[in-house]
C-alpha cells in the first residue's frame, strides 16, 4: 500500500499511465492548444476506431501544430472513410494463414501468436485496425490449440508475440506463456514485437526485463517507431540494459506519408534508434487497409527515398523497403 505521503504515489504505474490516456479527440487537441477549427472533423472516424494516445506519447507532440507527424499518425480524421479500390479489411490476408484462431504461420520457421487485440496507442493506419480479435486471438483461453500446433510443428524454431500488442499483457502473463513456450523443445527464439515502450517507455519495468533475460530462448524485441522525436533519453537506460543482457533491438516503421516521408525525417529516425541501442530493421511500405488511403507514398518515391538514404548512412542504418504480399515467402524487398 503507498501512501500520498510516499513519493512512490507521484509516479503512475504503467497501467495507471494507460488508464490516463487520451481518449477523446477534443481534449488531445485542447491539451495540444489546437483549434479543432483548423482540423478536418474527427467524430465519425473516432467512432469507428477510437482515438488512444498515452500522456507521454502526447506529450511528444509539438504544440499548436496541427500537422504534427505524431498527431497525424493518431489523430481520427474524416479522410479515413475515402474508401479506394484495393484498400481491405484484411489486407494481408492474416485470416487465410491461421491453422488455429490467433497463430499466424506465413514463413518458413516463424509463427505469430496474436496474443491480444489490445494496445497502448491507437496508430489510424494500423493494418489489423479492422481484425477480429474477439474470435482470433490466441487469448489465454485459447492458447491450449496454439500451443499443441506448435508443439507438433517441429519445423518452427521462432515465435512471434504480436497482437494488438503483447506487451499490454500483465507481466505474470507473459511470464505463463514464456514457459509454456520455452518448454517446446524445438523454440530457439522469442520474438516480441511491440510498439508499447516508444509510447509509454515505463512499460519496460525491470520484472519484464528480468523474464526477458532468464528465459531459455533467445529473446528479439522489435519496437515500432515512425519518426525520431518518437524516441527519447527516457528510452535509453531501460533498452541499454536489455542490450546488454543479451536482447536484439530492432525496430520497424511504416512509412507514411505526411509523417516520415522525407530523407531527414529517416535518416534522423536511423540515427535516433542508433543512439538508443536500437537497429533499423523494416521500413515497410504501407498495408493497403481501408481507412489509410492518405497515409500511402508511392513505390517510386519510396525507393529514391531508401537510395538517398543509402547515399547518407552506414549500411548497418539502412532498415530494409519492404512490403508484404499475399502468398510472397517472406516480406517482398521494394525494386
Ligand atoms: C511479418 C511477419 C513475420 C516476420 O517476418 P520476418 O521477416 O521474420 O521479420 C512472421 N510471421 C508473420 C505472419 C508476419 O506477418
Ligand atoms: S500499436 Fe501496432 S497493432 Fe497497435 S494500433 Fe498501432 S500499429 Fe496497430
Amino acid at each position: 500500500m503507498i501512501h500520498r505521503t510516499d513519493p512512490a504515489w507521484q509516479v503512475l504505474t504503467w497501467q495507471q499511465q494507460l488508464a490516463e490516456a487520451f481518449t477523446d479527440p477534443d481534449e488531445l487537441l485542447s491539451y495540444l492548444e489546437i483549434d479543432k477549427n483548423q482540423l478536418p472533423p474527427t467524430a465519425s472516424a473516432q467512432r469507428k476506431f477510437g482515438l488512444r494516445v498515452p500522456r507521454w506519447f502526447a506529450a511528444r507532440m509539438e504544440k499548436g501544430n496541427p500537422h504534427d507527424p505524431l498527431l497525424r499518425q493518431v489523430l481520427p480524421l474524416e479522410q479515413e472513410l475515402v474508401s479506394s479500390d484495393g484498400f481491405l479489411l484484411d489486407p494481408v490476408a492474416d485470416l487465410e494463414q491461421a491453422p488455429v484462431p490467433g497463430l499466424l504461420q506465413k514463413y518458413q520457421g516463424r509463427a505469430l501468436l496474436i496474443t491480444t487485440g489490445a494496445c497502448g496507442v491507437n496508430c489510424r493506419y494500423c493494418f489489423r485496425r479492422h481484425y477480429p480479435y474477439t474470435r482470433s486471438t490466441a487469448s489465454r483461453s485459447r492458447l491450449s490449440a496454439a500451443l499443441a500446433y506448435l508443439k507438433e510443428a517441429t519445423d518452427i524454431r521462432e515465435v512471434i508475440l504480436s497482437g494488438g500488442d503483447p506487451l499490454m499483457l500483465p507481466d505474470h502473463h507473459l511470464q505463463e506463456l514464456g514457459a509454456a513456450l520455452e518448454a517446446i523443445p524445438h523454440l530457439r527464439r522469442l520474438r516480441i514485437h511491440t510498439r508499447l515502450p516508444v509510447v509509454l517507455p515505463d512499460r519496460l519495468t525491470p520484472e519484464l526485463t528480468d523474464w526477458l533475460t532468464a528465459i531459455r530462448l533467445q529473446p528479439v524485441m522489435v519496437l515500432h517507431a515512425n519518426h525520431s522525436r518518437e524516441l527519447s533519453h527516457r528510452h535509453r537506460p531501460a533498452l541499454a540494459t536489455l542490450g546488454e543482457r543479451g536482447v536484439t533491438l530492432l525496430n520497424q516503421s511504416v512509412l507514411l506519408a505526411g509523417i516520415n516521408d522525407n530523407v531527414q525525417t529517416l535518416c534522423d529516425l536511423s540515427e535516433k534508434l542508433f543512439s538508443v541501442g536500437v537497429l533499423p530493421y523494416y521500413l515497410h511500405q504501407l498495408d493497403r487497409v481501408a481507412g489509410a488511403v492518405h497515409f500511402e507514398v508511392t513505390d517510386q518515391v519510396a525507393l529514391e527515398l531508401h537510395r538517398q538514404m543509402s547515399a547518407r548512412l552506414p549500411g548497418y542504418l539502412i532498415p530494409r523497403l519492404v512490403r508484404e504480399l499475399v502468398g510472397a515467402p517472406s516480406k517482398t524487398p521494394l525494386h
